[in-house]
C-alpha cells in the first residue's frame, strides 16, 4: 500500500477550477483502496501571508466544508488540519539544520520575492522546510504535485538524503507524482480560473449571488439573432465541463444557429450548476452552519495523524541523540 500525501492551501472558498482540477481527482484517488491517503489543510503555511485570526480560522472551515461536501470520506482518508499536529514544527527545526542556506535561497517561492525583500518573513524563506516536514513526518511515498511544486519536492528529497546519509535510514524517501493531463478550467474572463485573478465561479454562493456570478462571464457583443462561435465562448467552455453530452450538443447547435442570446446561455449554465451541485451546496451550507461537526471530523484526522507523527519524531530524536 502506498501512502499518498496532499496538502491543500487554505486561502479562500474553493472555486470551480479547484473543484474540477484538484478536489474531485484527489477524492477519486483517496477512494482507491490501493492508496493510503493523507490530506491536510496547510494552515501553518497560510500564516506566512494571513495574519488575521478570523480569516485564518474561516479559511480552514470553508476548505474543509468544500472537501467534505464533495464526498471526502474521513474513514478512507486521514483528513486533518496542519496546525492540529504541532509535531511538524519540531521536525521543521531538525530539518532546517540539514538544509543548506543556498538551497533555500534558490527556491522559486523565495526568489519570486527578491525585489521586495523587506516584505519577506523568515516563514516564507523556510516554507520549503515546513513542506519537507509535512511530507517526512507522515512517511509519505508519493506526493501529487503540479510542475510548479517539483522544485520544492526536490528540496524535500535532498533534505531526506542528507539526514539519512548522516544518521542512517530514518526517513522514507518521497517521490513526486505528477498528474499528466492537468485540466485547466477557464475563469469568467477566459484566463485560467484563479483566486488571484478575481475571475472565479463560486458554486457555493447563495442562489441570487451565484446567478450574478454566472452573468458576469465575459462574452463578445453579438446580438441575439446572430450565429455564435461556441468554441471561443467562455460560457460554452464552462458549460461543456458540467453538462451532459446531449445537452452540450444542443447548446452547440443553439450557438451555431443563432437566435439564442448570451443571457439565455448563461441562464442555462446557471441552472445546470444549481442542479448538478445541489447536494454539495446543501452539504457545504450544513457544515458551515455546524462548525462543531467540522471540528469533530478534523479531530478524528488529527488523532490518526498524530500517531504516525509521534512515531516518526521518536525515531528522529533517537537518531539525533535526544533520547
Ligand atoms: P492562487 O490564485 O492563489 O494561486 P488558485 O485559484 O490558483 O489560487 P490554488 O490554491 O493555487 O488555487 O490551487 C489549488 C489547487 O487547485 C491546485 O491543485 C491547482 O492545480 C488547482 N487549480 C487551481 N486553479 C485551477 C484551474 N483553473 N483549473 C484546474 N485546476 C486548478
Ligand atoms: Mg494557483
Amino acid at each position: 500500500m502506498a501512502r499518498i500525501l496532499t496538502g491543500i492551501q487554505s486561502t479562500g472558498i474553493p472555486h470551480l477550477g479547484n473543484i474540477l482540477g484538484a478536489i474531485k481527482p484527489a477524492i477519486d484517488m483517496s477512494n482507491d483502496s490501493k492508496n493510503d491517503s493523507f490530506l491536510f489543510i496547510a494552515d501553518m503555511h497560510s500564516l506566512t501571508a494571513i495574519k488575521d485570526a478570523g480569516v485564518l480560522r474561516e479559511n480552514t472551515y470553508t476548505v474543509a466544508a468544500a472537501w467534505l461536501a464533495f464526498g471526502l470520506d474521513v474513514n478512507k482518508t486521514v483528513f486533518y488540519r496542519q496546525s492540529d499536529v504541532p509535531e511538524v514544527t519540531e521536525l521543521t527545526w531538525y530539518l532546517s539544520c540539514f538544509t543548506p542556506y543556498p538551497m533555500l535561497a534558490n527556491a522559486v517561492s523565495f526568489k519570486d520575492k527578491l525585489d521586495r525583500l523587506s516584505e519577506v518573513n523568515a516563514g516564507v524563506f523556510l516554507y520549503p522546510v515546513l513542506m519537507a516536514a509535512d511530507i517526512i513526518l507522515y512517511d509519505a511515498n508519493y506526493v501529487p504535485v503540479g510542475k510548479d511544486q517539483l522544485q520544492h519536492l526536490e528540496i524535500t528529497r535532498d533534505i531526506t538524503s542528507a539526514f539519512n546519509n548522516h544518521y542512517g535510514e530514518t526517513f522514507v524517501m518521497p517521490e513526486p507524482k505528477i498528474s499528466e493531463q492537468v485540466m485547466i478550467i477557464p475563469g469568467i474572463d477566459g484566463q485560467k480560473m484563479s483566486k488571484s485573478y478575481n475571475n472565479i465561479i463560486n458554486i457555493f454562493l447563495p442562489e441570487n449571488d451565484l446567478r450574478k456570478n454566472v452573468m458576469k462571464i465575459v462574452t463578445d457583443a453579438k446580438t441575439v439573432e446572430e450565429p455564435k462561435n461556441p468554441d471561443t465562448c467562455n460560457v460554452f467552455k464552462i458549460y461543456s465541463l458540467l453538462a451532459d453530452k446531449d445537452k452540450i450538443e444542443e447548446m452547440r447547435n443553439n450557438y451555431l444557429r443563432g437566435g439564442m442570446g448570451y443571457g439565455q446561455a448563461k441562464e442555462t449554465l446557471f441552472v445546470t450548476i444549481m442542479e448538478k451541485y445541489n447536494k454539495e451546496r446543501a452539504l457545504y451550507n450544513h457544515y458551515m452552519s455546524n462548525i462543531d461537526e467540522l471540528d469533530k471530523q478534523l479531530k478524528i484526522g488529527a488523532d490518526k495523524a498524530r500517531i504516525v507523527a509521534s512515531a516518526t519524531l521518536k525515531r528522529v530524536r533517537k537518531a539525533i541523540g535526544y533520547s
